[in-house]
């Protein structure tokens, strides 16, 4: 079971977290746990990370630890009284080693992404050992683990880190034999390279911990405990009326999720799929709702488009100029220029002209981007590099596109009556998902659009 950031937000929260474990120790269940940092520390260090590399002579240390001491004090005061002195002991030693690599990257003013991963992993160091506490003080034995302890060895991709396959089996020989005896807390977010270097898995990436542990475990099933009642049929802050998904594919929630549905990281799913385990998401403070259930083969719906997912801050990057028409090599060139420059490109799309290419990319990627193509640009066969910012990428999302005539049809005539003006468009070939491309200022209007049109804020036989 792995518990978000407002799952463990504050001491309610935590008594909530407790309880929910509690039901489930006592039917029996052996459980192990993962928890993400308290909501909003991760984007704290991050930022205090970035600001004591600028020049100021007083960086913002002092307040960041003094913040995060009487913040998680406060918590553990509550939740577990009895364990005060020896956690508190804990959490001081940890703010120590913050408190030092801090000064230490402030006296250099240099943020390598290696002492930038160590620094940001503390979140999940300072809230994993409070939850453990607080199970201690409910009677339910438990010890904490961070990421490595636990055997998540990774490549060394700071940042983004992946699980190397050779984790899952330390996992199984370092957590699996805990299982009957305790309730081990491991901390989310983070595993170490093989040189033993804290690696983290990328923003939101305690999803993919829950997961890596539970396939480690070889686990009946993966619980991601949220703030909202389950994957819903697009995201809720947008769109108030989104109603729970009760069953979904791993196909189909990976490319929600890699389209930007928050509620679960894109990569945890493939840990979870690899062992076909079910991944349920579930509401931490309704607990009582099914929630949904991500599963191989999701239940046969009626419906053929199944949720809708938005994806902010991307660009379009539109590569023309007729001598690319059957010239082979561009597109190598091309994709060899953006590779080199790690540029992560999301979509692709090429007329039959061959005149353009026209692809997605991240936001921050861009510039690297434009600097590889106008190398290729000097070799001379692309004539102009345009690009826009002010876009966002909407997926459309069901396994039941397959095989269903009409569907781009429908999706687009929607999109046309209502005069939103689409500016790229792309299909996978599994036909589980229709991509587009629309300008920002229509993005929330189009996903609107769609919702209505497939009426997805009625539930149907499921
Ligand atoms: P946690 O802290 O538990 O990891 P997150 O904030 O990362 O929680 O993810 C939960 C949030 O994801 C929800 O509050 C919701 O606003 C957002 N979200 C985006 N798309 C979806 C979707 N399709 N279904 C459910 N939630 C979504
Ligand atoms: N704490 C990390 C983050 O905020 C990981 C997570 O919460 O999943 O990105
Ligand atoms: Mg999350």
């Amino acid at each position: 079971m792995k518990f978000g950031g407002t799952s463990v937000g504050d001491e309610k929260c935590i008594a909530r977290v407790v309880d929910i474990l509690a039901a489930h120790r006592e039917r029996g269940d052996e459980l192990a746990v993962v928890v993400s940092a308290m909501t909003g520390v991760t984007d704290q260090l991050i930022a205090t990370a970035q600001e004591v590399i600028c020049s100021c002579e007083y960086p913002p240390i002092e307040a960041l630890i003094h913040a995060l001491r009487s913040r998680h004090m406060k918590v553990l005061e509550t939740v577990a009284p009895d364990y005060l002195e020896e956690v508190g002991v804990y959490i001081d030693d940890r703010l120590g080693k913050l408190k030092n690599i801090l000064t230490a990257v402030h006296t250099l003013r240099e943020l390598t992404p290696r002492s930038r991963d160590y620094i940001i992993s503390f979140g999940e160091r300072l809230s994993a050992p409070i939850v453990s506490a607080a199970l201690n003080q409910a009677g339910i034995n438990s010890t904490v683990m961070d990421g490595c302890e636990a055997g998540i060895i990774t490549n060394s991709c700071h940042g983004g880190a992946v699980a190397l396959p050779e984790s899952y089996s330390r996992i199984q020989s370092r957590v699996a034999p805990l299982l009957s005896e305790c309730v081990p807390v491991i901390m989310g977010f983070m595993g170490c390279s093989e040189q033993g270097f804290v690696t983290t898995l990328g923003r939101s990436g305690s999803d993919y911990t829950g997961s890596i542990i539970g396939a480690g475990i070889n686990a009946d099933e993966i619980w991601i405990w949220t703030d909202v009642d389950g994957v819903m049929t697009t995201d809720p802050r947008m769109i108030p009326e989104a109603r729970v998904i009760p069953s979904i594919s791993f196909l189909e929630m990976m490319e929600l999720s890699y389209f930007g549905a928050k509620v679960l990281h894109p990569k945890s799913i493939e840990p979870a799929m690899m062992k076909d385990i079910t991944v349920r998401v579930k509401n931490t403070f309704n607990p009582a709702t099914p929630g949904t259930a991500v599963v191989r083969t999701a239940h046969r719906e009626r419906r053929v488009v199944k949720a809708l997912s938005i994806i902010r801050k991307v660009a379009l990057l539109t590569i023309g100029g007729a001598q690319m028409a059957g010239r082979p090599g561009v597109a190598r060139a091309i994709f060899s220029a953006l590779a080199e420059r790690e540029v992560n490109v999301m979509l692709i799309s090429q007329g039959s002209s061959e005149a353009n290419i026209t692809l997605v990319i991240d936001e921050d990627h861009l510039m690297n981007a434009i600097e590889g193509l106008n190398e290729i640009q000097k070799r001379g066969y692309v004539r102009e590099i345009t690009f826009d910012k002010d876009i966002v990428v909407i997926a459309v999302v069901g396994a039941g596109m397959a095989g269903t005539p009409g569907t781009s049809g429908r999706i687009f005539s929607a999109l046309g009556e209502a005069g939103v003006n689409v500016m790229m468009i792309t299909q996978g070939s599994s036909e589980v998902n229709v991509s587009f491309v629309v300008k920002e200022g229509e993005g929330q209007r189009a996903v609107q659009v769609l919702h209505d049109e497939y009426r997805l804020s009625e539930g149907c036989n499921e």
